[in-house]
């Protein structure tokens, strides 16, 4: 049986304290009307929203997740946050290796894991990002690209209780661009076959979709094979079409 659905939103450095409490009520009060969608519901303020949003986000139904950790439970890393610290403030899920990490902040497979690592050690679910830019789906080995970057990034140890995967395009972030649902249902494929040499319960790990998911292209992008959900930047950060995507489960 497939995953139930995980619907991720990721503000980035997005809302102000009174924005983030609004948009989490208005989801909370979606949440609790009917009918409800077939899907759990995860947002990721940034670091400094999490200790107010949290008891929030109890009471609303949602999930919450950090958007980064380090990969050291603490010490000198001036600027940083520990994933113990993010399980401290009520996170259960952390992303880890989202491509503006890996390109903005030179983050590689290693830290990556490390850091994925960590999240795991702290009883976090780690939301491990993995996508091919442009240039490498043009060369027409993106699958052994993006296989390539899970396995170096997966962290030891890893269930489906643990791990998300999350496959992000780089080209289709934020660019209003998204693959075919033939590339998006080979990608998962190879992703969950590459899964299934590396943890026990592999079938059961959820593998979400991400880039430029909306309203009009949800319902598509979740209904294709082995997509067991959606990791939202830009449109999480509207009630409206955030609802209308988590609607999309069906
Ligand atoms: C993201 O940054 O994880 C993302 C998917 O962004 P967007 O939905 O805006 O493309």
């Amino acid at each position: 049986m497939a995953p139930r659905k995980l619907i991720a939103g990721n503000w980035k450095m997005n809302l102000l304290k009174a924005e983030g409490e609004a948009l989490v009520r208005a989801l909370g009060a979606s949440l609790a009307s009917e009918p409800k969608p077939a899907c759990d519901v995860l947002v990721c303020p940034p670091f400094t929203l999490l200790g107010a949003l949290a008891p929030l986000c109890g009471e609303a139904g949602l999930a919450l997740g950090a958007q980064d950790c380090h990969a050291a439970p603490s010490g000198a890393f001036t600027g940083n946050v520990a994933a113990p610290m993010l399980a401290d403030a009520g996170c259960a899920y952390v992303i880890v290796g989202h491509s503006e990490r890996r390109s903005l902040h030179g983050e590689d497979n290693a830290t990556v894991k490390a850091k994925a690592e960590a999240a795991l050690a702290a009883g976090l679910v780690a939301i491990v990002c993995v996508g091919e830019t442009e240039a490498e789906r043009d060369s027409g080995k993106a699958e052994e690209i993006v296989v390539a970057q899970l396995l170096q990034s997966l962290p030891e140890g890893a269930s489906a209780g643990s791990l998300v995967v999350a496959y992000e395009p780089v080209w289709a972030i934020g660019t209003g661009r998204t693959p075919t649902v033939a590339q998006v249902a080979d990608m998962h494929a190879a992703l969950r076959k590459a899964l299934g040499g590396a943890v026990a319960d592999a079938a059961a790990v959820r593998i979400l979709y991400g880039g430029s998911v909306k309203p009009g292209n949800a319902a598509e992008l979740l209904a294709v094979a082995n997509v067991d959900g959606a990791l939202v930047g830009g449109a999480s950060l509207s009630h409206g079409d955030f609802w209308a995507i988590c609607q999309s489960c069906g």
